[in-house]
C-alpha cells in the first residue's frame, strides 16, 4: 500500500484523484486550505479509514512520510486566481518549494499539476511541449501563468540538482462534476446559466477556442504519468484535442439542457488566449497509448446531471 499526498485534494480535480487513488488501494492524505475547494467534494470519502483530510496551506511546509505527492493546490479559475494575485504566486512558487523539499527529504516521487497556460496566447498551434509559449509577464493572468512556469522551473532544478523524481503534467481545460457552481470557468458558468434560465455570457465574440477534457480522462493520464519510469519527467500535455469555439460550446450547452436562455456578449478580459489545442503525441507514446475516451456531448451530459442537483 502506497501513502500518497494530494495537495488541493478537496478541489474539483483533486477530489476525483483522491477517490481513484483510494479505489486502487492506496492510503491518501488530502491537504487543502478550502479556498476554492469544499469539504463536500470529499465528504463521501471521510468514512474510509485510509483517507485523511488535513486543513493546511501549502505556502507553509508540511511534514509527512509519503511515497508519492500530487501537487494540485492552486486556484485555477481566472476570477479566483485574480482575487489575490500575490497569494496565487506564493501558492504556486512556495507550494512547489515546500512539496519538493518534502519529496527530497522522504525520497517521494512528486507530480506537478501544470497547465496549458504556460503557453500563454500561443503562436504555435496545436501546442507541443517544446514550444516555450507567449506569456505576458505583467498582465492580470501573469500571477497564474508565471507562477506555474516558475513551479516547472523549480521542479526541473530540484530534479537536476538534487535528483528528486519529478513528473510535470500540462493540463488543458478540464471539466466535470464537482466544479464549484461559482467557479467562474466557462463550462460551469454556461451550464449553471442555462439551468437557471439566465443569459449565457460569452466574453468577446466567442470565436476564441478551447479543447475540453472530461475529468476521468485527466485522472487516468495523471496516474499513468506518476507510474512512468524515473527518466520520464515531462512536461507532458494531457487534454482532449477536439477544439471548439466558445460560441459552439454555448450552443451545445443550450441544446443539451433544452434551455430557453439567450446568448449575450460581454467584454473579453485582457490577455484571453485566442486558441488552444493540445498536441497529445507524447502522452500517447509515454503513457501506454493514453487518449481521451469521453467526448464533449457525453461529458457535458454527466456534468449537467451533477449541476441539476446543485442549482435548483
Ligand atoms: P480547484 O480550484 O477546484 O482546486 C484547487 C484546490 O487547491 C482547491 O481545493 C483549493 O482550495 C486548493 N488550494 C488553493 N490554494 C491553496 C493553498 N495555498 N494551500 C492549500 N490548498 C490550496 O481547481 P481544479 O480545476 O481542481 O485545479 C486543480 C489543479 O489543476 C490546479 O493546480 C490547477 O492549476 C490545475 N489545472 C486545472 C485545469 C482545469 O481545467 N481544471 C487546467 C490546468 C491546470
Ligand atoms: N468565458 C466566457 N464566458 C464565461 C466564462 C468564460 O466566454 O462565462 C470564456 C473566457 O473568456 C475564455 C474561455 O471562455 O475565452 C475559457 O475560459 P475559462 O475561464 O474557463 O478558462 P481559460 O481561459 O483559463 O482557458
Amino acid at each position: 500500500m502506497k501513502r500518497i499526498l494530494v495537495t488541493g485534494g478537496a478541489g474539483f480535480i483533486g477530489s476525483h484523484l483522491c477517490e481513484r487513488l483510494l479505489a486502487e488501494g492506496n492510503d491518501v492524505i488530502c491537504l487543502d486550505n478550502f479556498f476554492t475547494g469544499r469539504k463536500q467534494n470529499v465528504a463521501h470519502l471521510l468514512g474510509n479509514p485510509y483517507f485523511e483530510l488535513v486543513r493546511h496551506d501549502v505556502i507553509t511546509p508540511y511534514y509527512a512520510e509519503v511515497d508519492e505527492i500530487y501537487n494540485l493546490a492552486c486556484p485555477a479559475s481566472p476570477i479566483h486566481y485574480q482575487y489575490n494575485p500575490i497569494k496565487t504566486v506564493k501558492t504556486s512558487v512556495m507550494g512547489a518549494i515546500n512539496v519538493l523539499g518534502l519529496a527530497k527529504r522522504v525520497r517521494a516521487k512528486v507530480l506537478q499539476a501544470s497547465t496549458s497556460e504556460v503557453y500563454g496566447d500561443p503562436n504555435v498551434h496545436p501546442q507541443v511541449e517544446n514550444y516555450w509559449g507567449n506569456v505576458n509577464p505583467i498582465g492580470i493572468r501573469s500571477c497564474y501563468d508565471e507562477g506555474k512556469r516558475c513551479a516547472e522551473t523549480l521542479f526541473m532544478d530540484y530534479h537536476r540538482q538534487n535528483g528528486v523524481r519529478i513528473k510535470i503534467i500540462r493540463i488543458f481545460n478540464t471539466y466535470g462534476p464537482r466544479m464549484n457552481p461559482n467557479d467562474g470557468r466557462v463550462v460551469s458558468n454556461f451550464i449553471v446559466q442555462a439551468l437557471q434560465g439566465n443569459n449565457i455570457t460569452i466574453y468577446g465574440k466567442g470565436t476564441q477556442t478551447r479543447s475540453f477534457q472530461y475529468v476521468d480522462d485527466l485522472v487516468e493520464g495523471m496516474i499513468r504519468l506518476m507510474n512512468t519510469p524515473d527518466e520520464v519527467t515531462g512536461p507532458v500535455n494531457v487534454g482532449n484535442p477536439n477544439e471548439f469555439t466558445i460560441l459552439e460550446l454555448a450552443q451545445k450547452v443550450i441544446e443539451l439542457t433544452q434551455s430557453t436562455s439567450k446568448i449575450v456578449f460581454e467584454d473579453l478580459p485582457a490577455d484571453d488566449p485566442r486558441q488552444r489545442q493540445p498536441d497529445i503525441t507524447q502522452a500517447h507514446n509515454l503513457l501506454g497509448g493514453w487518449q481521451p475516451t469521453v467526448q464533449l456531448a457525453a461529458g457535458l451530459h454527466k456534468t449537467i446531471d451533477y449541476f441539476r442537483q446543485q442549482v435548483r
